[in-house]
């Protein structure tokens, strides 16, 4: 099983005529809402992947949808706390040129306590796989914990916080960063992400494709992407990060799991929207590209 202690968003997405100016009131000329959230979004993934994806976090009284909507998509929803601080949201303006503006308040997805976290994973088994991500608290916690049990631990360090990642990197055994983001990690320690006694880490590199670097052999391999025509990139990191670990899951070798994965991102890049667009394994091993 993988056990994601992860965000869960309200996206709620307004199309503007242009993005508003300090003082101005704005009338938006659409409205849209769906289920969003790096954290939600990898346990859509993992589960429309055909993991068994539990997914730990919290959301408030306004989100009771959100979690009949990860249900749906066939993640175990036990382990998510009802509290009373407000559903995590993401605000997000779209001007008709497609640039976005967005404000994001965490709410429930910061008011995790380390017995929530402790409690749910007592129900994991070693050899699980434990994913954490920066739009929660108590990652290191998580992590230690998990350590603790023999759960294999993956991070993904997004969005990328430098003091986030140290903490955890002592008990991580994968770890999922983005270009952009192995970058900034190497400028924060000044050691490159492969030499960080991390077992396997792979870097994702959009129409690039991803690189997985294995901590212990020193070999690199380059897993190249597939030829689609991008409309938008959202999801498609949190959608490769959760195939990947689902494949982990039952057993496939890494390259192999990456190769899958990518035919899963590049399938996302095609598609508007995030968790609600995800593909399943179905999809995913048909697609012609
Ligand atoms: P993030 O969304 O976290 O920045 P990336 O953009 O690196 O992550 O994308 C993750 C993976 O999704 C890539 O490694 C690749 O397999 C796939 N992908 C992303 N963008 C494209 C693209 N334009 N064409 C094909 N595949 C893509």
């Amino acid at each position: 099983a993988i056990w994601n202690l992860g965000s869960i968003n309200i996206d709620m997405v307004y199309a503007l005529p242009h993005m508003p100016e300090p003082g101005e009131t704005l009338a938006a000329t659409s409205f849209d809402q769906g289920l969003g959230g790096k954290g939600a979004n990898m346990s859509v993934a993992a589960a429309r992947a055909g993991a068994h994806a539990c997914h730990i976090g919290a959301v408030g009284p306004q989100g009771t949808w959100t979690v009949d909507r990860l249900t749906e998509y066939g993640v175990d929803t036990r382990h998510i706390a009802r509290i009373e601080a407000p559903t995590g949201h993401a605000i997000i303006a779209v001007d008709p040129a497609g640039e976005n503006q967005i404000i994001l308040f965490p709410g429930a997805n910061r008011a995790l306590t380390e017995a929530q976290v402790g409690q749910a994973l007592s129900a994991a088994n070693a050899g699980d796989i434990l994913l954490l991500q920066n739009e929660t608290n108590m990652q290191a916690e998580a992590a230690r914990i998990g350590r603790q049990l023999g759960l294999r631990v993956a991070y993904a360090a997004a969005p990328f916080d430098s003091d986030a990642v140290q903490a955890v990197l002592p008990d991580l055994d994968l770890l999922f960063l983005n270009e952009i983001e192995a970058a900034q990690l190497e400028q924060a320690t000044g050691t490159l992400p492969q030499n960080m006694g991390v077992k396997d880490v792979i870097v994702t590199l959009g129409a690039k494709g991803a690189r997985h670097y294995d901590g212990q052999t020193g070999v690199v391999t380059d897993v190249p992407a597939l030829k689609v025509v991008p409309v938008d990139t959202t999801g498609a990191g949190d959608t490769f990060t959760g195939y990947v670990l689902a494949a982990l899951d039952r057993g496939m070798p890494m390259v192999q799991a990456m190769g899958l994965a990518s035919r899963a991102g590049a399938l996302m890049v095609t598609r508007h929207g995030a968790a609600d667009v995800i593909p399943d394994l179905k999809e995913v091993q048909n697609a012609k590209f």
